[in-house]
């Protein structure tokens, strides 16, 4: 049985709709993760399922039960926040048990709970410490055993790392992952805006955008199988290339005259009324590589960036377009200025017609949104 059922779910302060047909189905044990550009509502639905904002229509159900009147604190949920919200006066210990004093429970059973949590988070050190003796990450830590130790049925995180200098990001980042894996049967929701902690820490992605779902899927089907230009380009960095071109051959595969000049062939299938119809081409620039044959692309390289182990190439087609943006293995000091022939592999190449990827135009866009994985 899912944890976490949404149907139709919405969200309108007065006139304004920030989110409508939200459908979702998250089992337990799964560590979803939401993802979108900044106010396209992550939070606002995350605060829907913990109770602390109405549900305009729609129904939410958490373990079997419609919740949508439910007290957050009736709710079996945890949430943890992006400011650690630590009371500063208490220890680490006290911060941890508030809670469980105020629903009344033994002291052995807090103790026995604290000491549990405090170990999974290698807190067990820092327990009479009071929370500004301690670096960020480790508060951080604390805001999450003080959900633990209330052992709830779905934990709720709201861009828990966002206020974590990079490195330390990284780092607690992997614990959250380590974490998850010691408490396989705990539902994870977790909102970021960062598209690396999202393919990192998935089971599977929710991608949130317009007001609505973009797609659901797992971290490698969203990067290999985006179905819209949206998600194509939100999910890899850089960004998806997309080149504008009409479709020249159709059946098995599908042929793409660019409009920058090239030819691309994808294995996408398309059919006989698609000839002669206006797409993008999509192509990651990792799958982009230097061709002496046929290229679908041909250009000159304005800038290369060194990463050390990849070059990102910068090309600028004509006409003032977006600039097409390779990468590739290795260092390459001598292709600034050089024209080059990039082609790519067919299976790596996407076709999207009306923002939506070929592959999946048989679907209304609502059932591609909603598709079990
Ligand atoms: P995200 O977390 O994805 O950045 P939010 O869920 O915080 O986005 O916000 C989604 C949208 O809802 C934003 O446009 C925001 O301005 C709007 N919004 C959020 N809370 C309120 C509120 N209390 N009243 C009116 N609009 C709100
Ligand atoms: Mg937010």
């Amino acid at each position: 049985m899912a944890d976490l059922v949404l149907k139709d779910v919405a969200k309108s302060y007065g006139q304004v709709n920030v989110l409508s047909n939200i459908d979702l189905e998250i089992e337990k044990g799964e560590l979803i993760v939401f993802v979108g550009p900044s106010g396209c509502g992550k939070s606002t639905l995350l605060r829907m399922i913990a109770g602390l904002e109405h549900i305009t229509g729609g129904t939410l159900e958490i373990d079997g039960t419609l919740v949508n009147d439910v007290p957050p604190s009736q709710r079996g949920i945890a949430m943890v926040f992006q400011s650690y919200a630590l009371y500063p006066h208490l220890t680490v210990r006290e911060n941890m048990s508030f809670a469980l004093k105020i629903a009344k429970m033994s002291t052995a059973e807090i103790n026995e709970r604290v000491e549990k949590a405090a170990k999974t988070l290698q807190l067990h050190n820092l327990l009479d410490r009071l929370p500004k003796e301690l670096s960020g990450g480790q508060r951080q830590r604390v805001a999450i055993g003080r959900s633990i130790v209330r052992d709830p049925k779905v934990y709720l995180f709201d861009e828990p790392l966002s206020n974590l200098d990079a490195a330390l990001r990284v780092a607690t980042r992997i614990e959250i992952a380590q974490l998850k894996e010691s408490m396989p049967d705990s539902t994870m929701v977790y909102v970021t805006h960062d598209q690396v902690e999202a393919m990192t820490l998935a089971s599977r992605i929710v991608v949130l955008a317009g007001g609505g779902i973009a797609q659901v899927g797992t971290p490698l089907e969203l990067y290999e199988r985006p179905e819209n230009e949206f998600v194509a380009q939100f999910i890899g960095s850089p960004a998806m290339n997309l080149l504008p071109g009409k479709i020249t051959g159709t059946g098995e595969t599908t042929t793409v005259a660019l409009d920058a000049g090239g030819t691309a062939t994808s294995t996408v299938p398309s059919r006989a009324e698609d000839m002669g119809r206006a797409v993008n081409i999509g192509v990651r620039p990792e799958d982009l590589m230097t061709t002496d044959g046929p290229a679908i692309f041909t250009g000159t390289v304005n800038i290369t960036e060194a990463l050390g182990e990849v070059t990102l190439l910068y090309f600028q087609p004509q006409g003032g377009a977006d600039p097409i943006i390779g990468k590739l293995q290795g260092i390459h000091p001598d292709l600034k200025g050089q024209q080059v022939a990039l082609t790519a592999d067919p299976s790596k190449v996407h076709v999207f017609a009306d923002t939506q990827s070929l592959l999946y135009r048989d679907r209304p866009i609502k059932e591609i949104a909603t598709k079990a994985h």
